[in-house]
Order: C-alpha cells, then sequence, then structure tokens
C-alpha cells in the first residue's frame, strides 16, 4: 500500500470527469459506501428499510427543545452565533465528562475535544496515527464510517474475529505476532465494545482487560468507539476501556444516539499530548465545532431529564428488538444464524453457503425489504454471507413484515 496507485476510473460515470488526473492518491481509496448507494431506492415508502442505522427521534420532546434553542439564542446568541475554540465549549465538556462517569470513565475537561459527530473523531484519530501502508486492527465485521475514514488515509484493515462475546483476545494477540513478523506497523486498535455495529455483540467485561493488556505489550494504541454505550436494553453500562487505561486509550463518544443526530455533536477524549494534536488537528479541519450547536447539547444536559430520555429510548429500540428477534426466529429458513443484542441498532445475520447477500440485495429490494449486506463492513471482501439488520427506525409491525419479505426472497434464492 506504501507506493502510488494512480486513480483508476471506476464507472463510466467517472471516465467523464475532466478532473481526474489531478485527484490525489489517496481518494482511490475513496468510494461509495454500499449502504449509500442503496439509499435512494430503500428509501420508497414501500420498502421496509432494515438497511439504514438511522436513530428513531420520535421520542424527542420537541416543544421543549424548540423553547430550549430559542432560549439559547435569547440569551447568549451573542457567543451561540460566534466562532469558538477548536477544542468545544468548556462547560459542554465539563458535562461530557459526567456523562463518561455513567462508565467509570474519570477524565479532565481538558482531554475533551468536541467534534462534529465522533465520525470527525475517526477522521482526526485516522489523520494523526496513519501514514500510508500503516495497519488499523479492526473486528471484522466493522463501521462502516471507520473503515471509510481508513481508506481516505490509505491504511490497511486487518480484520480480527468476533464471537457471541465480542472481539477474540487470542485472535487479535495471534494477528498482532503475525504483523510484527512480517513487519509491519500496527498503529492501533479500532474497537466498538458495546452493541456493535454491525455486529450487534458486546465485548465480555472479563475480555476488556485481557485486550488492553495485549494491545500495551505490542504497543498497539486503542480507539475505543462507544456511541451505543448507553443504550443497553436493560439499563446495564458496561465499564469502558478507558477508564482502566486512560493513558493507552483514546476514546470517542457521541450525542447522535442519546439525543440528536442532525446537531452533530460527538467528543474525543484523549491521553494530554494526543489532546493537543487533536485541536490542532479540529482546527485545520473546521476552525472549531459549531458553537450554537454546542450550546444548545448543553443546555439540555443541564436543563431536562437527559437519562430519563435515554431510558425511552432504550424502551423504543427494545421493543423493537424484540419484534426483529422474533420474526426472525418465526420467518427465517434453516440454516441462517444470527446475534442477539442487548442493546444498540443492529442484528448481524449470516445466511446458509451458496446465498451471495450482495447479489441478492437487488431482488429483496424488488420484493420491498432492504438490508445492508455483509461485504460492506469488511475492508477485504470478505462478508459476502452475512448482512446486517436494522431495527432502530421502522416501527414494530414494519420490522415483522420486513423479515417476512426478506425470509421468502431468501428462500427462493436457497432453491436456485
Ligand atoms: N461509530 C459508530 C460505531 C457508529 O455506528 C456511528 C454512527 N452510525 C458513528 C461512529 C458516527 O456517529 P456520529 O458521527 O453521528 O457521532
Amino acid at each position: 500500500m506504501t507506493e502510488q496507485h494512480p486513480v483508476k476510473p471506476r464507472s463510466g460515470h467517472h471516465n467523464l470527469d475532466p478532473h481526474l488526473d489531478r485527484y490525489a492518491a489517496r481518494t482511490a481509496g475513496m468510494t461509495a459506501s454500499e449502504i449509500r448507494a442503496l439509499f435512494a431506492v430503500a428509501s420508497r415508502p414501500e420498502v421496509v428499510s432494515l438497511a439504514g442505522g438511522m436513530p428513531n427521534l420520535a421520542a424527542l420532546p420537541l416543544d421543549t427543545l424548540s423553547a430550549q434553542v430559542g432560549q439559547t439564542i435569547a440569551e447568549d446568541g451573542l457567543v451561540a452565533l460566534q466562532y469558538g475554540s477548536a477544542h468545544g465549549v468548556p462547560a459542554l465538556r465539563e458535562q461530557i465528562c459526567e456523562v463518561m462517569a455513567l462508565e467509570g470513565i474519570s477524565a479532565h475537561p481538558d482531554d475533551v475535544v468536541v467534534t462534529v459527530g465522533s465520525q470527525m473523531g475517526l477522521d482526526m484519530v485516522t489523520r494523526l496515527f496513519c501514514d500510508p501502508g500503516d495497519v488499523v486492527i479492526a473486528e471484522g465485521p466493522s463501521y462502516v464510517g471507520a473503515l471509510g475514514s481508513f481508506a481516505a488515509y490509505q491504511a490497511q484493515v486487518v480484520h480480527v474475529a468476533m464471537d457471541d462475546e465480542g472481539l477474540q483476545p487470542a485472535a487479535l494477540k495471534e494477528a498482532l505476532v503475525r504483523l510484527e513478523k512480517d513487519g509491519r506497523r500496527v498503529k492501533f486498535l479500532y474497537t466498538i465494545p458495546n452493541f456493535h455495529n454491525p455486529g450487534g455483540v458486546t465485548l465480555a467485561v472479563r475480555r476488556r482487560a485481557e485486550i488492553l493488556e495485549i494491545c500495551r505489550t505490542h504497543g498497539v494504541l486503542v480507539i475505543e468507539d462507544n456511541p451505543y454505550g448507553l443504550l443497553g436494553f436493560d439499563g446495564q453500562i458496561y465499564p469502558a476501556l478507558r477508564s482502566t487505561d486512560p493513558d493507552n486509550v483514546v476514546y470517542l463518544g457521541s450525542f447522535s444516539k442519546t439525543f440528536a443526530s442532525g446537531l452533530r455533536v460527538g467528543w474525543v477524549l484523549a491521553p494530554h499530548a494526543v489532546r493537543e494534536k487533536l485541536v490542532l488537528a479540529a482546527e485545520s479541519a473546521t476552525l472549531c465545532p459549531p458553537t450554537l450547536n454546542q450550546l444548545i447539547v448543553s443546555r439540555y444536559l443541564a436543563t431536562h431529564d437527559w437519562k430519563g430520555q435515554i431510558k425511552k429510548f432504550q424502551e423504543n429500540y427494545r421493543e423493537r428488538r424484540d419484534a426483529m428477534l422474533s420474526a426472525l426466529e418465526q420467518y427465517l429458513p434453516a440454516g441462517c444464524e444470527w446475534t442477539r443484542p442487548d442493546g444498540g441498532f443492529y442484528v448481524w445475520v449470516t445466511v446458509p453457503e451458496g446465498v451471495d447477500t450482495k447479489a441478492m440485495l437487488p431482488r429483496a429490494v424488488t420484493a420491498r425489504v432492504a438490508y445492508a449486506s455483509g461485504t460492506g463492513f469488511y475492508a477485504d471482501g470478505f462478508g459476502s454471507r452475512q448482512m446486517r439488520l436494522s431495527y432502530c427506525y421502522p416501527t414494530p409491525e414494519r420490522i415483522t413484515e420486513g423479515v417476512r419479505r426478506l425470509a421468502a426472497v431468501l428462500e427462493s434464492e436457497m432453491d436456485l
């Protein structure tokens, strides 16, 4: 991956691009995610979309929020509508520390950098640490947006397998030893410990210390991405990796799933020295995160029962998870397997040998159901027997109907 690759046209459309010779080599890794390509068809009303990961915001108290936004402008307008620091609004950074304390994290607000969603955190962390050809370890499968950032900086992703208890420590160790032997530079482990996207599993608590220890021994930094950690269906909260190893873990957090994704407010909590570089990287990317949005989040946390609100979200998602799991049980043909999430948005399904989920997708959309095929969640083409089903957005009735349609498509596929 270290050599410069010429940028090759990937479709007829690109052949018409008069700027083709000008793009930087790193754009070769930039391809539209399969999910995005599907978005237009999957969002037609007759299609039950189990493909996207949009949070379900129906439980938000819009009247209260509307008043809070008005108050923010009336009372703090000249600050809210002005540039701020790249580091983020100090009061919000203090509140973020209170949110993280729920996961056992003890942090100083100075070590928090506010970002435009945790996606920006992912981009900045990759920018800070990855040269072309560096290796990043990620769970297999992994979050598609993270894979996009790694590709944009020409990092090579090596996937490590998960099971029902999350990332497998023995497989991680084996991969690191092999990569060391091959003389490869591993920059970090990117992991989503809780309610994995797309895997739907959670890293067992007893594995956490082991994984941290392996990473330390091999000199590998840990990037802990935790947007779903407070969305456990029984209110369970797992201890963050960052809570026990503050010097070797960079933690990414977000208000997208616990409050409002459209505000684009997330954060990075990093070891002190890394934090300074992050602020510089953030400055060059955006000057500062939107001040108004930060003040809206800050006021919301200060004046609203945000924990009660998260509970409502949990209940909503639990009802949908239940609908999906019982529909899968009832309708999916023998030979299919799936994970049973106890939080978050996603179920990861493995279909019988011979079925290719990517090839099947157009037929599923014709049958008015959409899903995300597994290959989009791997950097190496694996995943053609897998798919991600999201239960976060549709109603329980639509979820049941969607799974019923999907099962019919799968059955006819297996007959072929
Ligand atoms: N990480 C994971 C695992 C996600 O699922 C998402 C959103 N789907 C993000 C990061 C990005 O979230 P945001 O930028 O909205 O904070």
